[in-house]
């Protein structure tokens, strides 16, 4: 968001006021002046006006996105590459993503401004349950899913019990769901492969009871009341 929009929104001072207040380095972000209006104040930034840091009031906004796969879940990538946050580009709010899908993983990602609900969804003590459907390499026997669903030694971490259902078993790979609560780095994929399954392809299909649906790739919707309301 502009600087100046974000004092206005702060009810500071109006945006004409706000640039003014800035141009003649009353405004300091992160402990430096800054003494350009246009500046895009990110997340994290902290943004001091005559020596009060201030806060914007901006509306809390609850996007849902079927994120595709070759997006970074980030807000910028220093390497350039797509980041989910151009998908979401015209909504109005410093939204951010809560969670993360790897690069290589489609499918449901909540973005929001909303910091709160962000922790309660992450924090492993709050076991918001997500399901994942993923494509494995080869035949996933009755031992290996009674391991998967026990839990599995993913590198100095056992998982904690998981639901695991094959949808389909074909000759050389199976069509997988699966639910976890945990949400260690790439756990689903370092699951399969403590197993001795590749996953070849990784989508998550719902975050506790709220569902992907028919949302296309790519595309993104606001939450409903409804659906805030239960993920808090
Ligand atoms: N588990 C993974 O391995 N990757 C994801 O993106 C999410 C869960």
């Amino acid at each position: 968001m502009r600087l100046n929009k974000y004092i206005a929104h702060a009810g500071i001072a109006s945006r004409r006021k706000a640039d003014e207040l800035t141009i003649n380095g009353n405004v300091k972000i992160n402990g430096l002046t800054m003494r350009e209006p246009g500046y895009d104040v990110k997340p994290g930034d902290v943004v001091e006006v005559n020596g009060t840091t201030i806060r914007s009031q901006e509306k809390k906004e609850y996007v849902l996105l079927n994120k595709p796969v070759g997006y970074i879940t980030s807000v910028q990538d220093e390497q350039g590459r797509p980041v989910v946050m151009e998908l979401v580009a015209d909504v109005d709010a410093r939204l951010f993503p809560v969670g993360r899908l790897d690069y290589n993983t489609s499918g449901m990602l909540i973005l929001t401004n909303d910091g709160d609900l962000a922790y309660r969804l992450t924090h492993p003590k709050h076991q918001v349950t997500k399901t994942y459907r993923a494509l494995v390499a080869g035949v996933l026997s009755n031992e290996k899913l009674a391991r998967l669903r026990r839990g599995v030694d993913i590198g100095g971490f056992v998982t904690s019990p998981a639901q695991v259902k094959v949808i389909k078993q074909a000759e050389r790979s199976a069509l997988v769901e699966i639910k976890i609560h945990e949400g260690k780095n790439r756990q689903v994929r370092k699951m399969f492969a403590a197993v001795g399954n590749k996953v070849q392809e990784l989508q998550r299909t719902a975050i506790g009871d709220l569902y992907l649906g028919r949302l296309k790739e790519g595309h993104y919707r606001k939450l409903t009341k409804e659906e805030i309301d239960y993920l808090k």
